[in-house]
């Protein structure tokens, strides 16, 4: 296959980057975005322009220079290290309809940024998200009400009970914006039966979302 347009490029760069909260390295970029493109043949990734670097780190780097000029993406060695691709919290809202990744500003008590150590802070700031009713509505119409972990639907396991029993947990090192938290309900929350959400929260910080699946027997 041809290297792709730079418009579903970009849309999947996107995507990329908000499934990585701490930013990522150029090349690892450069490999990761080429595997979302399964016709994409090695060759095609390695091919190179005259001297300079290959048709497919060059087509990204153009990608990447559009969505630093529309403020998508950190400008390279201003606000990040040089080397480090991160979007910018709000930048994703600029995009959000075009790729269908929503992000959700949740304002934070402003006492609870400032009265607790940062290990409480982020504890008690993901409550609040959890429990923020817009970020949870659009997490569970995305994956449903089942449980991630236990694929438990609470509500199937009884007769007449009317409403669904589901929580959302959030996964995701969070970003401070001027005491507002931008949220990916889609990347950064995820459904847990009360059971699971209790059971994840039994340390602190919780266990890591991988890390607590591969714990589940059953
Ligand atoms: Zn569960
Ligand atoms: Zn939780």
């Amino acid at each position: 296959m041809a290297i792709p347009h730079r418009e579903l490029i970009k849309k999947e760069l996107i995507k990329l980057l908000a499934s990585r909260s701490e930013g990522m390295k150029t090349s690892n970029i450069y490999v990761e975005l080429a595997k979302v493109f399964p016709g994409l043949t090695l060759s095609e990734c390695t091919e190179r322009y005259r001297n300079s670097a290959s048709k497919w780190a060059n087509t990204v780097q153009f990608v990447r220079a559009d969505l630093v000029d529309q403020g998508i993406i950190f400008r390279p060695g201003n606000d990040i290290p040089n080397g480090i691709w991160k979007l910018i919290p709000h930048g994703i809202n600029n995009y959000s309809r075009v790729i269908g990744i929503k992000s959700i500003d949740v304002p934070a008590n402003p006492e609870v940024i400032k009265t607790y150590t940062e290990e409480e802070r982020v504890e008690r700031i993901s409550k609040i998200i959890e429990r923020s009713s817009k970020a949870r509505e659009i997490c569970l119409s995305h994956y449903g009400y089942a449980c991630m972990c236990c694929n438990t639907a609470v509500k199937d396991k009884y007769r007449n009970i009317q409403c669904h029993i589901i929580e959302v947990h959030h996964i995701k090192e969070i970003s401070l914006i001027q005491n507002v938290y931008s949220v990916n309900p889609i990347d950064d929350l995820v459904p847990l039966c009360p059971n699971c959400h209790r059971a994840i929260h039994t340390v602190r910080p919780c266990y890591e979302i991988n890390e607590f699946f591969d714990m589940y027997i059953g």
